[in-house]
Formats: C-alpha cells, sequence, structure tokens
C-alpha cells in the first residue's frame, strides 16, 4: 500500500476545518490512512501578551500584514513536530492560477503545507520561504482556509485508492484537454426534456463518438481558450497519419489517394 500523503495547514482558523477533514470523500480518505491531516496556528507562536502575529505596514496604508518571523516560527515548529519538511504552499490571489494539472503534480507529493493568509496577507519576504504560490482564482476571499481546502480536496481525490473508479478522473472536466460531456440519469422524462436518443440505444461506439462531439462542442462554446490549442493539436495529429498514409503507399507503389479519399 501507498505512504499515506501528509497535509498540513498554518492557519489562524483551524476549527474551519473540522467538517472538512471529517466528513465525504476526504474524511474517508483520513479514515482510511490514505491521508493525513496537521495544523499548526501562527498565534500560538505570537508575539507579547497579546500574542500578536501581525503589524502594520511599512510605508502606510490599510489593513495589517501578517508577520514573517511569527509565520516562519510556525512553519518550523510544525515541520519540526511532523518531523518532515513538506512541500510549502503559500496560497495568494497573486500566485500561480491553480488547475487540475497542479493537482496532479501535488497529487505525486509526500506531504505539503498550505500557508493561509488573512488580512492584508504575508510580509513579501515570507516568499523566500516557501517552494511556491498558488492562487485559486481571479477574485479575492478574506482568508487561505478555503483555497487550501478546495485544492487539498483536487489533490486528494487523485491519490490511489481515494476514488472508487479511477477511470472517473480519466474522463472528466480537465482530465483531457476538453470539458467532460453532458451526464444524465433518470427519470427519461422530466418536465418536458428528454435524454439524447443515443444514450439509451446501447450502442457503445456510437455513444463514445456521441460523447466526443459533445465535449468538443461544450468547450468550444464555453472554454474557446481551451479548445483552440486542442483543435490545433488534433488537425496537426489527423494531418500527420494522413501524410504517414500516403508514404505508405508510395512505398508500396501505389497512387497517392485523391482528396477525401482515405
Ligand atoms: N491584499 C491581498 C492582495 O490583494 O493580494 C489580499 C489578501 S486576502 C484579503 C487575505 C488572504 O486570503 C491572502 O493572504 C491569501 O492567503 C488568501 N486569499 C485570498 N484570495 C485568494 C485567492 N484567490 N487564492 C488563494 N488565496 C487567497
Amino acid at each position: 500500500m501507498n505512504a499515506a500523503q501528509r497535509i498540513a495547514y498554518v492557519t489562524l482558523f483551524p476549527e474551519l476545518f473540522q467538517g472538512f477533514v471529517e466528513a465525504s470523500l476526504v474524511g474517508q480518505a483520513a479514515r482510511s490512512g490514505l491521508i493525513s491531516f496537521d495544523f499548526e496556528s501562527p498565534r500560538a507562536h505570537g508575539l507579547g501578551r497579546h500574542r500578536s502575529v501581525d503589524d502594520t505596514p511599512y510605508g502606510g496604508g490599510s489593513g495589517m500584514v501578517l508577520r514573517v518571523d511569527v509565520m516562519l516560527a510556525t512553519l518550523e515548529a510544525l515541520e519540526a513536530r511532523m518531523g518532515a519538511r513538506p512541500r510549502r504552499i503559500l496560497l495568494t490571489p497573486a500566485g500561480v492560477p491553480f488547475h487540475q494539472a497542479t493537482a496532479r503534480r501535488l497529487a505525486a507529493e509526500p506531504a505539503l503545507t498550505f500557508v493561509c493568509g488573512r488580512y492584508e496577507g504575508f510580509d513579501a519576504r515570507l516568499e523566500a520561504h516557501v517552494d511556491e504560490e498558488l492562487s485559486l482564482g481571479d477574485f479575492v476571499l478574506c482568508g487561505g482556509e478555503i483555497a487550501a481546502m478546495a485544492i487539498t480536496e483536487a489533490v486528494v481525490r487523485l491519490r490511489p485508492g481515494v476514488l472508487g473508479n479511477a477511470h472517473s478522473v480519466v474522463e472528466e472536466s480537465h482530465g483531457s484537454a476538453l470539458l467532460e460531456y453532458p451526464h444524465f440519469t433518470r427519470p427519461a422524462s422530466f418536465r418536458g426534456l428528454g435524454v439524447p436518443e443515443v444514450l439509451l440505444g446501447g450502442d457503445h461506439r456510437a455513444i463514445a463518438a456521441w460523447r466526443t462531439g459533445e465535449a468538443e462542442a461544450r468547450t468550444q462554446a464555453r472554454r474557446p481558450d481551451l479548445f483552440v490549442p486542442y483543435a490545433e493539436a488534433k488537425a496537426a495529429e489527423e494531418a500527420r497519419v494522413a501524410a504517414e498514409r500516403v508514404e505508405r503507399r508510395k512505398r508500396r507503389g501505389r497512387k497517392p489517394p485523391a482528396e477525401g479519399e482515405s
């Protein structure tokens, strides 16, 4: 069996994670020993009587900034307790956008630490002490916790043994270059809307062709940024296959096929 993936969080609000680590697929993976969780609060490493974790920004401006000394002390205490040095991931809207490819890469790591910000964010010198900075998307949350949970869920479901059906992570949206095709289940008719006839027929080749067509049409309509490179790669592959066919015919001393002939 694979070793459990260790996932840790540096957060001022560990209580936000309570339901997340106990319920549903993530909770089940933890109970099965496929993942384990650790938490460390910067408050425990805060300064003075009030255990301060933040201070006003140099140069002025609104809001409070998380101190680099406190954040690093928190990370180092967590790692000493874990006896490990997980990949350190800083959550920030200024980070590299998180994608399914990032999830696949992180799923291969033995251990991850998500560093969750609050207030105006971190003293920029913390960046020198982390391995990467990730953003959940082009919007601003109040803290890094929701981003950390979203990324954790995307990563954990890719770990071996977590999902019952490993095939589903291959076929789904962002598993390939296309968004996933639409799904239907009973009832066959609902408030005037039916189910595509082809799905009821049991012809698996026809179903596969329909699904590819739907995935392409959806991607083209909703995500042209994904569709254009997909269509270019598909056209290049078709041209390569056609050129190979012509070469084979030439080698056999036959005429190349006419336009449209295969
Ligand atoms: N002043 C920061 C800026 O404009 O970049 C935003 C700070 S935000 C209010 C507080 C914390 O929430 C951040 O330090 C970060 O940890 C987290 N956060 C907010 N939006 C995020 C996003 N899109 N992705 C990842 N983390 C985010």
